[in-house]
């Protein structure tokens, strides 16, 4: 059983701490910036929650974020009360926000100066993965931080992997997001050309995911996106943010993402229409408009 804080109770961290406390066994002590939802938390989980992540941080063995993006983990680690002011020497802070290698190699080089580990540990999975513990976690740093911290990991997670040194979890996390926007796009122009086909999406669905055009996507969101449900899942804002980060990062490598850069500009309509919380599949609210 380790001491540990999380920060960060959203749709993703509220789960992913209770499992640390459940599933794990840890002693936790939970940070959220709106008060009432670590209340939430320690009423139907127990365990403790602080006023700022320094305090949440204190003494702690492992110490796990999951805000929104880099400026979000910034504040909250480097910020004023941030967490990085009273971690102790020793101690591992793993990073569970989708942010930009950039920002985890500058937390990584500052932790070390500190004498405590830091390491980027993306997630995928969803909502669902988050409430199951069934994320993948796609980690960046040092191998003996990652060995340390895997067991800890594990409490929310079915697959966990260290890519390779900072930065690598979150460079990952974008060949992710790379390949979900082209496919959710294809998903979205195929269930379109259906419906004006008048074929039933229903049945077709149920034949063509079992061979090649199968995918999570299909299996997981072919009904509601039939049924035009939207109000749901990875919102279109998180979206945009995560692309903003694969093109600024492509822009950095040199690598061409001629189908990501436009189907960012896709989502920006979705964003136009009011979609800004809408799950990623309302590319097809976009064609019907
Ligand atoms: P969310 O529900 O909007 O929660 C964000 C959390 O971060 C909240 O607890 C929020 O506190 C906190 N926060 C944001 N800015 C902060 C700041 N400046 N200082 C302190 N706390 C701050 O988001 P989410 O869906 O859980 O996503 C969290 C991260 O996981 C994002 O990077 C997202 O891209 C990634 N992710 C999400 C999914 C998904 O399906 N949702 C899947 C994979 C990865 P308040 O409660 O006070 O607002």
């Amino acid at each position: 059983m380790a001491s540990v804080a999380f920060l960060g109770l959203g749709i993703m961290g509220y789960p992913m701490a209770g499992h640390l406390k459940n599933k794990g066994g840890h002693n936790v002590t939970v940070y959220n910036r709106t008060r009432a939802k670590a209340e939430q938390w320690v009423a139907q989980h127990g365990g403790c929650f602080a006023a700022t992540p320094a305090e949440a941080a204190e003494g702690k063995d492992f110490v796990f974020s999951c805000v929104g993006n880099d400026d979000d983990l910034r504040s909250v680690t480097t910020g004023a009360g941030g967490a990085f002011n009273s971690m102790k020497k020793g101690a591992i802070f793993i990073d569970n926000t989708t942010a930009s290698a950039e920002v985890a190699g500058e937390l990584a080089q500052q932790a070390q100066a500190l004498g405590f580990a830091f390491l980027d540990a993306p997630v995928s999975g969803g909502q669902a993965g988050a409430e199951n513990g069934m994320l993948t976690v796609m980690v960046g740093g040092e191998p003996d931080a990652f060995d340390r911290a895997k067991p800890v990991i594990d409490a929310f997670a079915r697959m966990v992997g260290l890519m390779g040194s900072a930065g690598a979890g979150q460079l990952t996390k974008m060949i992710n997001q790379i390949c979900i926007a082209g496919l959710v796009q294809g998903l979205a122009e195929g269930i379109h050309f259906g419906k004006q086909a008048g074929l039933d999406i229903e049945k077709v669905i149920e034949v063509i995911s079992k061979g090649a055009a199968g995918s999570w996507q299909m299996e997981n969101r072919h009904k509601t996106m039939n049924a035009g449900k939207y109000d749901f899942g990875f919102a279109v804002d998180w979206m945009r943010k995560d692309l903003g980060i694969c093109l600024a990062e492509a822009d950095r490598n040199g690598a061409k993402l001629p189908v990501t850069a436009l189907v960012d500009q896709f989502y920006k309509d979705v964003q136009a229409m009011g979609g800004k919380r809408w799950d990623t599949s309302s590319l097809l609210a976009r064609l019907e408009k």
